[in-house]
C-alpha cells in the first residue's frame, strides 16, 4: 500500500512538474508572439547585453562596474514601466477582459456582417479614387476617450455614409471615424500616433495613428491611403498593407470571427445571474 502511495505521489509530482513546464512554455510562447516585431524586441536585446556585462564584470571582479550596473537595475525597472505603459495597459486590459468584465454587445452576426460589407465596399470605392480614409472598428476595449476627440454622429453604418464622411475638404473628413457594433459613433477623431521606430518611413500620420491605436487597444483599423489608394489594416500593433477586397474581408472576419456569438452567450448568462 505504501508502495502504491509513493508511486501515486511521484506520479502526481511528475504531473505537476509537467504542468509547470507546460504553463511556463506557453507563457514564454505568448510573450514571444506578443512582442515579435515590436520595440520590445530591441529592449530584450539590450537587457540580454546588460546581463552579459553584469556576469562578465562579476567574473572579472570589476567592483566599480558591478556596483554601477546593480544601481542601473533598479532604475531600469521604473524606466520599463514608463516606456511600456501602453503595452502594460493593454496586457492588463486583456487579462481583465478575459474573465471579469464582459461588455453588453447587442448586435447580431448579420448586423456585423452588414457592417463589414459596408466597410469593405467603402474602402474599395475610396481606394479607386485615392480618397484618404481612417476607420476604426471597436471591439471589447472601449474607445470613448478617442470618440470624445471627434464630432459625435451616432448613426447606422452604411457604405454611403462612410464614403460621405471622407469626402475631401468637408468638416468630417480629417481624422478617424469610429464604429461600435453597427453604429458610427463619431468622425474626425484624433488617434494616438505610434512611436514604433521600426515602421516604414513611408508611413505618414494617417497610418501611424491607425497603428498607434492598434497598439493600445484591440480595435481593427482600416486605412486607405490618399497618396496611393492602398488599403491597409492595423491590428495588434501590426499593419497589413496593399490588401485587396478578399484580404480585407479575411482580416475583418478573422478579427471578429465567432466573437459576437460567444460574447452574446456569455452576456446572456451573466444577465441571468448564472455566469462566473
Ligand atoms: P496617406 O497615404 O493617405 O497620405 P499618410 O500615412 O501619408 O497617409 P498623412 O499624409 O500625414 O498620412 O495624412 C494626414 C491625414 O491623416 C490628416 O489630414 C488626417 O486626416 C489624418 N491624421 C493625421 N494624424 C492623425 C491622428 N493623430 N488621428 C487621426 N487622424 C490623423
Ligand atoms: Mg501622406
Amino acid at each position: 500500500m505504501l508502495n502504491s502511495l509513493l508511486q501515486s505521489l511521484t506520479l502526481a509530482k511528475a504531473f505537476s512538474m509537467l504542468l509547470d513546464i507546460g504553463v511556463v512554455t506557453v507563457l514564454f510562447y505568448c510573450l514571444f508572439m506578443t512582442i515579435q516585431g515590436t520595440r520590445a524586441v530591441q529592449l530584450i536585446k539590450g537587457l540580454v547585453i546588460l546581463v552579459l556585462v553584469v556576469v562578465l564584470s562579476n567574473w572579472l571582479q570589476l567592483h566599480a562596474l558591478s556596483w554601477l550596473l546593480n544601481q542601473l537595475w533598479a532604475a531600469s525597472l521604473v524606466a520599463l514601466a514608463v516606456i511600456f505603459q501602453p503595452e502594460l495597459r493593454r496586457a492588463l486590459e486583456q487579462i481583465g477582459r478575459s474573465r471579469l468584465y464582459i461588455k453588453p454587445f447587442e448586435n447580431t452576426d448579420t448586423d456585423l456582417q452588414n457592417v463589414h460589407e459596408a466597410v469593405i465596399k467603402a474602402a474599395v470605392e475610396e481606394s479607386k479614387h485615392n480618397v484618404g480614409m481612417l476607420l476604426v472598428l471597436e471591439r471589447e476595449i472601449g474607445l470613448n476617450d478617442y470618440v470624445a476627440t471627434g464630432i459625435k454622429m451616432d448613426c447606422l453604418v452604411s457604405e454611403q455614409t462612410l464614403i460621405n464622411i471622407f469626402v475631401h475638404n468637408t468638416p468630417l473628413h480629417d481624422g478617424a471615424a469610429i464604429i461600435r457594433g453597427n453604429r458610427i459613433l463619431a468622425a474626425a477623431c484624433f488617434l494616438p500616433l505610434s512611436d514604433n521606430p521600426n515602421l516604414d518611413m513611408s508611413f505618414g500620420t494617417r497610418h501611424r495613428s491607425g497603428i498607434g491605436l492598434s497598439e493600445v487597444s484591440d480595435a481593427l483599423i482600416v486605412i486607405v491611403s490618399e497618396e496611393t489608394g492602398a488599403i491597409s489594416v492595423a491590428k495588434d500593433g501590426h499593419i497589413y498593407v496593399n490588401l485587396d477586397e478578399k484580404a480585407l474581408r479575411q482580416h475583418l472576419s478573422q478579427h471578429f470571427g465567432g466573437g459576437v456569438k460567444q460574447i452574446q452567450a456569455r452576456f446572456r448568462l451573466k444577465r441571468g445571474g448564472k455566469n462566473e
